[in-house]
C-alpha cells in the first residue's frame, strides 16, 4: 500500500493572479510528488509502517528505524503538509478570500482580538520565520488557538496540537512569481484562503 498524491481540488491556474499557474504546477507535480515518492521509497519493505497515516508517522517518529527516520520525517511531513495546504486554498471569490465566519471567527476574535489582529500576527509569523518552514494556526491541547512557525516540514501534531491553517513559506512556494519578496506572497495568499475549509477543520476537533 503506497502513499498517493491527492487530487488537486482546482486547476493549476485557478488561484491566479495570487498564486501563479507555473508555481502551482511545479509545487504540486514536482515537490509534493517528490515527497510522496521518497516516502514510499524509504518505507519499502516496512509493511507495518506503510499502514500509518502521515500524522501517525510524525507523532511516533521514535518508532521509525533510525537509518530512515530523517527521510521519513521530512517526506512524511511534506506529504501531510501539502495535502492540507491545497485544501486550505480556493479561487478568489469562489470560496477563497474574504473573512472567516461563524465559530471560526468567534474563536479567532476571542483569542487574537479580531480578524485583522489575527491576520497581522499570522503574517508576521510567516514573514519573520527566517529559515525554510511553515507558519501555523493550531489548536492546542487546552483548546486555545495558537500562531507559530515551524521549520522544514514539521507539523503541529508533533507538539500534540491540531493544525487548523498553515502557510508554506519555502521559497519554492513563491519564488517564480514573487522572487524573494515573501511579504508580497503572504499578502497575496490571503486572497485565496478557503475559510470554509479552515472552519471545517476547527469543527472537526471541537
Ligand atoms: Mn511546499
Amino acid at each position: 500500500m503506497a502513499y498517493e498524491l491527492p487530487k488537486l481540488p482546482y486547476p493549476y491556474d485557478a488561484l491566479e493572479p495570487h498564486i501563479d499557474a507555473k508555481t502551482m504546477e511545479i509545487h504540486y507535480s514536482k515537490h509534493h510528488q517528490g515527497y510522496v515518492d521518497k516516502l514510499n521509497k524509504a518505507l519499502e519493505g516496512c509493511a507495518n509502517l506503510q499502514k500509518k497515516s502521515p500524522e501517525e508517522i510524525l507523532v511516533f517518529l521514535d518508532q521509525i528505524p533510525e537509518e530512515i527516520r530523517k527521510t521519513v520525517h521530512h517526506n512524511g511531513g511534506g506529504h501531510l503538509n501539502h495535502s492540507l495546504f491545497w485544501r486550505w486554498m480556493a479561487p478568489a471569490g469562489k470560496g477563497g478570500g474574504g473573512e472567516p465566519q461563524g465559530k471560526l471567527l468567534e474563536a479567532i476574535s476571542k483569542t487574537f482580538g479580531g480578524f485583522q489582529e489575527f491576520k497581522n500576527q499570522f503574517s508576521n509569523a510567516a514573514v519573520t520565520h527566517f529559515v525554510i518552514g511553515w507558519a501555523w494556526l493550531a489548536l492546542d491541547r487546552d483548546g486555545v488557538l495558537r500562531i507559530f512557525s515551524m521549520i522544514n516540514q514539521d507539523n503541529p501534531v508533533m507538539r500534540g496540537m491540531k493544525p487548523i491553517l498553515g502557510l508554506d513559506v519555502w521559497e519554492h512556494a513563491y519564488y517564480l512569481k514573487h522572487q524573494n519578496r515573501r511579504p508580497e506572497y503572504v499578502e497575496a495568499w490571503w486572497n485565496v484562503v478557503n475559510w470554509k475549509e479552515v472552519e471545517n477543520n476547527l469543527n472537526q476537533w471541537n
